[in-house]
């Protein structure tokens, strides 16, 4: 008898028809001789509506305390009313509000993280041939008091449960059939992906492919929990998320993403000696800015170049910040550009396979794409390019690296 951990997001819950869905699948599950945990979002748009409110009486920025007693409510009405659908069909199911079930998480309101998953209630229920219902994205403080994961927390909910309960495996129901080597609203060849492991996916989910919540794979790897996401409109397999020995096609590039949420700062003729990058670092860092890529240049004359990128929310803050290092350290100039994006390749057989980035680069540049910045890891190569050439570049580059089956690449 396996132990199933099934989280069925938003518009998998949209209505009474789609929440009587879940509990007909629930009870499949089960029926297949599984013991199963169902870990529940709001019903879509729920939670934006209640941000909403929260805004329109609390003002820009509302008690957090509340704010999370409030924006909870979303999936105590789903795991109520799913608890009374699974009834419906004859078995048996109990909801658990976070506090309720024992989440466990410290009390950083609107963002909290889980600190420890009690099983034993849960437990009692799976033990009476019942279904466990719980509430994603909620969890209670040291004192009681209700917290909030994040947008999005859901996923990491259930993975956290999943791992608590030592689960065969995690399955996310969502509104698409699985994981795809690129967004195939831009793409109509992206294919959906079979296997991935947990550090592609983190890749992937950084970079901006919006299917699961990334704190919810850094768990899974932690603990090793499978994560299978897949449609919760059809019985097909989806993209299964596992160890990487767990991979068997090692894919050259399993995943073209961009993300257009960055910019970019260039910080001209700065003296290189040891202290500068600190010096100009360390007031961005305190501020709480997350600089993503950072190049220097090999320096010339004494002085170098120093680019970095920050999130397109923290641009302004971080110019000013850079701009005011700058005539302490006294460099050249500092400036900087929005519009930018960050296109990434992904895949686990690059570790084996040369050749990937001067591929890359080629296919970009058959299409007059300039590269302004490059960075690479064992899995991963990012270039910066214009924003206006992202399509173009993801295409381009889908083309060039995927669509031929990710077979090793051809060195010119
Ligand atoms: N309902 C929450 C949100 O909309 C949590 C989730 O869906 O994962 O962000
Ligand atoms: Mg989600």
């Amino acid at each position: 008898m396996a132990l199933i951990v099934q989280k069925f997001g938003g518009t998998s819950v949209a209505d009474v028809e789609c929440i009587q869905n879940v509990a007909r699948r629930v009870v499949a599950t089960k029926q297949a001789g599984n013991q199963v945990v169902v870990c529940v979002s709001a019903m879509s748009g729920e939670t934006n509506k209640l941000v909403g409110l929260a805004h329109a009486i609390g003002g820009d920025d509302p008690l957090d305390r509340e704010y999370d007693v409030l924006l909870s409510t979303g999936e105590q009405k789903t795991i109520a009313l799913l608890a009374m659908a699974i009834h419906q069909l004859g078995h048996r199911a109990r909801s658990f509000t976070g506090g309720q079930m024992g989440m466990r998480t410290d009390g950083a309101h609107t963002r909290a993280r889980i600190r420890s998953v009690e099983t034993e209630r849960l437990r009692s229920v799976l033990d009476e041939d019942g279904v466990a219902v719980i509430a994603g994205f909620q969890g209670v403080d040291e004192e009681g008091n209700i917290t909030t994961l994040g947008r999005g927390g859901s996923d990491t909910s259930a993975v956290a449960v999943a791992c608590a309960l030592e689960a065969d495996v995690c399955e996310i129901y969502t509104d698409v059939d699985g994981v795809y080597t690129t967004d195939p609203r831009l793409v109509p060849q992206a294919r959906k992906l079979g296997r991935l492991s947990y550090e592609e996916m983190l890749e992937m989910a950084s970079m901006g492919a919006k299917v699961l919540q990334i704190r919810s794979v850094k768990f899974a790897m932690r603990y090793g929990v499978p994560i299978h996401v897949r449609s919760s409109f059809s019985a097909d397999e989806g993209t299964w998320v596992t160890r990487e020995e767990d991979v068997m096609e090692r894919l050259v590039v399993s995943g073209v993403t961009c993300n257009r949420d960055e910019a970019k700062i260039h910080v001209k003729g700065v003296e290189d000696q040891p202290g500068i990058a600190s010096k100009l670092f360390t007031p961005l860092s305190d501020s709480g800015i997350i600089v993503d890529m950072i190049i220097q240049n090999v320096s010339s004359d004494g002085s170098t170049d120093v680019t970095f990128t920050v999130p397109k929310g923290d641009y302004r803050k971080a110019l000013d910040l850079a701009t005011k290092t700058v005539s302490e350290i006294g460099a050249e100039s500092v400036d900087g550009d929005e519009k930018i994006a960050k296109v990434s390749v992904v895949g686990l057989g690059m570790k084996d396979h040369a050749g990937v980035a001067t591929r890359m680069f080629a296919a970009l540049a058959k299409e007059g794409i300039n590269i302004q910045m490059i960075t690479t890891s064992e899995i991963k190569i990012s270039v910066v390019i214009e924003e206006k050439y992202t399509e173009l570049a993801v295409r381009a580059l889908h083309a060039a690296l995927v669509e031929n089956g990710g077979e090793a690449p051809v060195v010119p």
